[in-house]
C-alpha cells in the first residue's frame, strides 16, 4: 500500500510574514499521521519556513531547482544550496516553468538529476495542453516528458521520485480533470514504468495536480492510481489545504 503526499505549491504568492504564518496554521492541523504533506515554497521564504517546519511532520520544498551543480547561471539556485535549508522536494518541470521560462524536457532531466545527486526528491511535474488532449496527444506527449528523464536518468532513478500529473488545462483555471480522466493518465504513466521495472512502478507516489478542492479531492484520491495530490491555489489558505490533506 502506497503512502499517499498531499503537496502544495505557493507559487510566486504571499509575503515573508504570510508565508510563516501559513506555515505555523497547517502545523496546528495536522493531527493524526495519515500520509505525507510538504510545501513548495518561494525560494526567499525558504530559510523562515525551514524554521517553522523543524521537527514537524510538515516537510519543506522548493519549486524550482536548477539544471546545474554551481558556476556563472545568474540568478539560478542549485540543489546544494536548496539542501541546506532542508529542502525534503523539488518541483521539476512545473507547466509554468515550461510555459513561461522555456524549461524544456530536457532541462527538466538534468534538473531532476541534480536533486537527487544532493538526496533531493525531484517531483516530476508532466502533462498536456488543452490543444494536445483535443488532438488526442496526451499519452504522446506524457511519453516524451517520462522518455527525457529515464533516457538520462535510468528507470532505477525513479525509486526517489515523485511523479506529479497536472493536465495543463486544468491548473489555476477552476477546470478540474474528473476522476476518471485523471485516474486514466495516472494508470497510463504507472504503466509506463512498469513495463521498464515493476517494482518502480509499484512504489512511486503519482500526484494530481489542477484545480484541486476540498470538494474533489476525495473523489480523485479514491482512484486506485492517484496518491495525493500536488495543490496551488487551494493550498494558500490553511483550512482548505488541510481539508483537502484530510481526504486522502
Ligand atoms: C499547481 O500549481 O501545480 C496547481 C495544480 O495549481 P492549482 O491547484 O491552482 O490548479
Amino acid at each position: 500500500m502506497r503512502r499517499s503526499l498531499v503537496l502544495g505549491n505557493w507559487k510566486m504568492n504571499g509575503s515573508r510574514s504570510s508565508a510563516e504564518s501559513l506555515a505555523k496554521g497547517i502545523i496546528a492541523g495536522l493531527g493524526a499521521d495519515i500520509a505525507d504533506i510538504a510545501v513548495c515554497v518561494p525560494y526567499i521564504f525558504l530559510s523562515d519556513v525551514a524554521q517553522i517546519v523543524k521537527n514537524t511532520r510538515l516537510g519543506l520544498g522548493a519549486q524550482n531547482v536548477a539544471d546545474k551543480p554551481s558556476g556563472a547561471y545568474t540568478g539560478e539556485i542549485s540543489a546544494a544550496m536548496l539542501k541546506e535549508f532542508a529542502c525534503k522536494y523539488a518541483l521539476v518541470g512545473h507547466s509554468e516553468r515550461r510555459t513561461y521560462y522555456g524549461d524544456t524536457d530536457q532541462s527538466v532531466a538534468a534538473r531532476f538529476c541534480q536533486a537527487q545527486e544532493q538526496g533531493i526528491i525531484p517531483v516530476l511535474c508532466i502533462g498536456e495542453t488543452l490543444e494536445q488532449r483535443q488532438q488526442e496527444k496526451t499519452f504522446d506527449v506524457i511519453t516524451a516528458q517520462l522518455d527525457a528523464v529515464v533516457d538520462l536518468a535510468g528507470i532505477a532513478a525513479f525509486n526517489n521520485a515523485v511523479i506529479a500529473y497536472e493536465p495543463v488545462w486544468a491548473i489555476g483555471t477552476g477546470l478540474t480533470a474528473t476522476d476518471d480522466q485523471a485516474q486514466e493518465a495516472h494508470h497510463f504513466i504507472r504503466q509506463y514504468l512498469s513495463a521498464k521495472d515493476q517494482a518502480v512502478a509499484e512504489k512511486i507516489q503519482i500526484l494530481y495536480g489542477g484545480s484541486a478542492k476540498p470538494d474533489n479531492a476525495k473523489g480523485l484520491f479514491a482512484m486506485p492510481d492517484i496518491d495525493g495530490g500536488l495543490i496551488g491555489g487551494a493550498s494558500l489558505d490553511a483550512e482548505s489545504f488541510l481539508k483537502i490533506y484530510h481526504s486522502v
